[in-house]
């Protein structure tokens, strides 16, 4: 774990929020420990929140070994009673990807003009299947460290560079890394001259209604189900428990992120998940390398 004392996006000064307690299974699977208590901080200047101290890329690689398998599965099952192999293959089933393409296909055609699309690459989206059909006519790629088996018509590639792609879209990842400067500023590098950078993230907010609301009934289940989590999870850090999304973005974040990186921001976004119109849950970015 790295403790920061400024902001990992725009380097002005930072201020504890909350204390906040770290799940069982993610204190489990990354440093097999006993829950324990990080803080919540947040950055005044661009709006961005998250925990601290961060996870360096060891934590990440325990946290992420064997991501969504069935051993995964069964440890995250230990604490959490809700996480079932369905639950858990429902996460990435082929219908969960339509409806996220369903979502991003009329942005990006939108904000993508008349710009040709060659090659697409999916940074970091695991079997790429994402970006199949994401956009007309573009040829599939996927780069991901897991060497996980690629979707069919993917091609996956150890080398993101070599691939040139015309645009590269990373979804659902920034919010679970510890510093997302350095993880933009790979795809930048990994991006031709002129290309384009897609990226996606959840927008949430600690204090939400929704959120506590969600952490409240988690804490029930598990005192319940699982007795032996109830001495540590029994405080008021556990309403804002850290579990693998370490990150809270706004629209506004995104934004400073992407130019902290010297990427050229085209436009930006939000946009609701599911059939909840009005909600702004997903926040994307849409810049060029220059
Ligand atoms: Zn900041």
């Amino acid at each position: 774990m790295i403790e920061v004392s400024t902001c990992v996006i725009c380097d002005s000064p930072i201020r504890r929020l909350k204390r906040a307690l770290v799940a069982p299974f993610v204190a489990e699977r990354t440093w097999k420990r006993k829950p324990f208590c990080v803080d919540l901080v947040g950055c005044d200047t661009c709006g961005f929140k998250f925990y601290n101290p961060r996870l360096d890329d060891k934590d990440l690689s325990n946290l992420y070994r064997g991501y969504r398998s069935p051993e995964y599965q069964r440890m995250r099952f230990a604490t959490e009673p809700w996480y079932t192999p369905s639950f858990n293959a429902d996460l990435a089933s082929p219908n969960s990807y339509e409806i996220r393409r369903a979502k991003l296909a009329p942005i990006l055609r939108q904000h993508l003009g008349e710009q040709k699309i060659g090659r697409i690459l999916d940074y970091g989206g695991d079997r790429g299947d994402l970006v199949v059909g994401l956009v007309d006519g573009a040829e599939p790629f996927s780069y991901d460290i897991s060497g996980i088996d690629v979707a069919p018509g993917v091609t996956p590639t150890k080398d993101p560079t070599a691939c040139k792609p015309d645009l590269i879209v990373n979804s659902n990842v920034l919010e679970h890394v510890g510093f997302p400067r350095v993880l933009v500023n790979e795809i930048l590098n990994a991006a031709p001259k002129g290309g384009l950078v897609f990226l996606d993230v959840p927008c949430e907010f600690p204090f939400g209604f929704a959120r506590l609301a969600r952490r409240i009934a988690q804490i029930a289940v598990m005192t319940l189900m699982r007795p032996a989590t109830s001495r540590y999870i029994l405080r008021p850090a556990t309403l804002y428990m850290m579990h693998q999304h370490i990150n809270y973005f706004t629209e506004h974040s995104l934004r400073v992120l992407m130019e902290s990186c010297n990427g050229e921001v085209i436009a930006t976004g939000t946009y609701p998940y599911g059939s909840r119109a009005g909600r702004a849950d997903m926040a994307w970015c849409l810049a060029r390398k220059n």
